[in-house]
């Protein structure tokens, strides 16, 4: 797998782009198939911002590979949480703020990407040993569900890449 810092990320109708101009500025993204990253390199001096990122696109590739009844376990547990605010990050968040029940009860793309996203940032979360930071707005109750969940992932040592 290839890692790329480049300036001023931006990601601008589906594409990555470098240096000023239209779009909204992202810390990252990852080209699956091309099993390609790009990060952006402000993330170079903030050294706990940049494993957190990496963290988060790491997991996208762990996502990608991950059997079907490990991802239906994922899926049953943030189905279970809905109702209640908060997330592991950004990304997670704003997709789970844009949901309808017809998403999850039809498990549209858009509660497809909320089930990666919110995967890709809890993983973030648990291997950053953080407590605190910004974006963690989860209530504390399902933060425990959730590092139960990774810790269970880990015990049985199931991470492709
Ligand atoms: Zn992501």
């Amino acid at each position: 797998m290839r890692i790329h810092f480049e300036p001023q990320l931006r990601a601008s109708r589906g594409k990555l782009l470098s240096g000023h101009g239209a779009g909204t500025a992202v810390h990252a993204g990852s080209f699956l198939r091309e099993r390609r990253m790009v990060l952006d390199s402000d993330l170079l001096n903030h050294a706990p911002e940049l494993l957190r990122i990496l963290t988060h696109e790491l997991f996208h590739f762990v996502w990608r590979k991950l059997d079907n009844g490990t991802r239906l376990r994922w899926d049953a547990l943030v189905r279970a949480e809905l109702g209640s605010p908060g997330e592991l990050g950004w990304s997670a968040e704003w997709r789970k703020a844009a949901l309808t029940p017809a998403d999850s009860r039809k498990r549209t793309r858009r509660w497809r990407e909320y089930l990666c996203e919110s995967f890709c940032d809890s993983a973030a979360w648990y291997f950053s040993g953080a407590a605190k930071h910004p974006e963690y707005t989860l209530p504390a109750k399902l933060r425990r569900l959730r590092r139960q969940w990774f810790t269970r992932l880990l015990a049985e040592r199931k991470l492709p890449l």
